[in-house]
């Protein structure tokens, strides 16, 4: 065996996005695989706080910028591009930003891809399946949308961007990798945005009661955030002619009531649960279909609800004891 040694370069990947929930997640993941991680982000729902305890490392980077603006050429191997308010509370608050931050974010990641020959992975969402009419939903299903209601910013700025993505591979040969992400849950988690995992443990943690929205009857498949991380990073380093898009979800379907009632039973909340309107436009059922994850990437879910309720639980818990103010959901 020769004892040349062959130094590659450290890989550098941007994540836009990083210092959002899932982002964090996956800045922590990519340095543990000892590449340089560049965490973009405009901070409208991400927190320096969730990537403090990264700063220290050399590999890692914070740059503040909007990815509605072009970004000046970086040296980049792979881009992550997750910056997008993901909860209806937060994309609802300024839609027009919502679908600048979708359609021109996807312009320019696309454009700095395009430029460096970096492979580029969107993180799109089952929401371009709207209300879905096919259930469980596989790629192959152009999905259900409402183009005009208020949550057409979010649904129809991530079907466009989708759009993009593969309008630049088929123009210009851009690498890329679409991900259909189904609802994640998990530590740092904002607090105030809204989702339905957060609330709940938030609103049972301080005893107040669980706001169901609507019956309870509509359902959704609930993934840990440690499992779709591995997900997104099989899905970028899979092999070259795997574009996606490709669902990553965990395929376990929960009634919105059943989750509160396991959310009352694992926080020993005494306080009840309450219903609320539901909101325009909720999709009535969700579930992935993961045959192409399954079969592609060797990837499936491995934490169960109730195990990852247990640590999100715990860090509520302990986030909001340290911080009570916070807890106003
Ligand atoms: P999040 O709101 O916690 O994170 C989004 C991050 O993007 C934040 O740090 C925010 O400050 C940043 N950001 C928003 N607009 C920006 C802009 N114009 N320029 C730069 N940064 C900007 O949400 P999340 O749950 O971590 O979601 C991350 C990505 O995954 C989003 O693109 C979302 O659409 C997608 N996704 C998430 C889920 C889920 O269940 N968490 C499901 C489907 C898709
Ligand atoms: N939901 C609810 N109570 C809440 C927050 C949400 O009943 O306090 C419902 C919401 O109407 C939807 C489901 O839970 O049917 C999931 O909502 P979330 O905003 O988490 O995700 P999305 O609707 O985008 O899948």
């Amino acid at each position: 065996m020769s004892t040349t040694q062959f130094h590659r370069r450290r890989k550098r990947v941007l994540v836009t996005g990083g210092a959002g929930f899932l982002g964090s997640h996956l800045c922590e993941r990519l340095l543990s695989r000892s590449h340089h991680v560049i965490c973009l982000d405009n901070f409208f729902t991400g927190e320096l706080d969730n990537v403090q305890h990264l700063v220290a490392n050399p590999r890692f980077e914070v740059v503040r910028h909007d990815v509605t603006q072009p970004f000046s050429s970086l040296e980049i191997d792979e881009i992550y591009n997750l910056a997008c308010p993901a909860s209806p509370v937060h994309y609802q608050m300024d839609p027009v930003k919502t679908i600048r931050t979708c359609v021109l974010g996807a312009f320019n990641v696309l454009d700095l891809a395009r430029n460096l020959g970096a492979k580029v992975l969107q993180a799109s969402t089952s929401e371009v399946y709207g209300d879905p009419m096919v259930h469980p939903q596989p790629e192959t299903y152009w999905g259900n949308v409402n183009p005009i209601g208020i949550r057409s910013c979010y649904d129809e700025g991530k079907r466009c961007a989708e759009t993009l993505f593969f309008d630049y591979h088929r123009q210009y040969k851009t690498r890329i990798k679409v991900a259909r992400i189904f609802n994640t849950y998990g530590p740092r988690m904002h607090p105030q945005d809204g989702r339905v995992v957060s609330n709940f443990i938030v609103q049972a943690l301080n005893n107040q009661p669980i706001t169901i929205y609507g019956t309870g009857s509509q359902t959704r498949s609930f993934c840990y955030v440690d499992d779709l991380i591995d997900g997104l990073i099989r899905l970028m380093e899979s092999r070259e002619e795997l574009t996606g898009p490709c669902n990553l979800g965990r395929p376990e379907e929960f009634t919105i009531r059943q989750l509160a009632e396991q959310v009352v039973a694992m926080t020993g909340s005494t306080a009840g649960i309450i219903t609320q309107p539901l909101p325009s436009d909720d999709p009535t059922q969700r579930k992935p279909d993961i045959t192409i994850a399954r079969e592609q990437l060797g990837w499936q879910p491995q934490i169960p609800l109730r195990d990852g309720l247990k640590s999100t639980i715990a860090y509520f818990a302990d986030s909001l004891g340290s911080h009570p103010n916070k807890a106003q959901a």
